[in-house]
């Protein structure tokens, strides 16, 4: 790509770095910015490193937030009392969506996955057990995905927290098989969540 500048080519690299950003999107992207407005780009690149800087994990939840609980967990409209566990900030959206879950989340971010060799150890499940001697918490819904590493960490936690008594339940079926939470439709969440059963 000789035939752009130094900073051109630099952008367009920076670019086709993100997620999902192959190599015309990345120029595309670069041309976009470049005609941008001067100002329009000073907050574009003050808002990345605000974001960066500032976003943290609750110290309840482990979602990721700019304070040191995030909203959910301060608001005292939510039953504290159910914990719905998620893999993922992107899943506690998706649910957050259907309006109808009333407790609080608890995101592990990520799944036990042996062949990625990610263990209970690299989630967030010690906290999430932390958090139960600590809390009253009268029911635990594992909404992790249905996918064969969703289902591990579901038995995985169930295993570890229904001797302590807590009602253990699984988020219904319904979400397909392998399917991330995030991709899937409210009215499905909302009969998955409906529909969930004792484990
Ligand atoms: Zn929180």
């Amino acid at each position: 790509m000789d035939y752009y500048s130094k900073a051109i080519n630099q952008l367009i690299e920076e670019f086709s770095r993100l997620p999902g950003i192959g190599a015309k999107s990345a120029q595309r992207l670069a041309f976009h910015v470049i005609h941008m407005p001067k100002e329009q780009v000073e907050h574009f690149a003050e808002t990345l490193v605000e974001a960066r800087n500032n976003v943290r994990y609750c110290e309840s939840c482990f979602t990721l937030t700019d304070q040191e609980h995030c909203p959910i967990c301060r608001s005292p409209k939510r039953d504290h009392s159910v914990i719905m566990v998620v893999e993922s900030t992107r899943d506690l959206a998706a649910y957050e969506k259907t309006g109808k879950f009333e407790g609080v989340y608890h995101v592990l971010h990520g799944a036990i996955s042996p062949m990625l060799g990610v263990g209970p150890a690299d989630i967030r499940i010690k906290e999430l057990l932390v958090r139960l001697q600590k809390e009253d918490v009268k029911e635990v819904i594992i909404a992790t995905n249905s996918s064969l590493e969703g289902e591990a960490t579901a038995m995985y936690i169930s295993r570890l927290i229904k001797p302590a008594g807590i009602k253990t339940t699984r988020i219904a079926s319904g979400v397909p098989v392998g399917g991330d939470l995030e991709y899937i439709d409210e009215v499905t969440l909302t009969r998955a969540l409906d529909g969930r059963i004792e484990l």
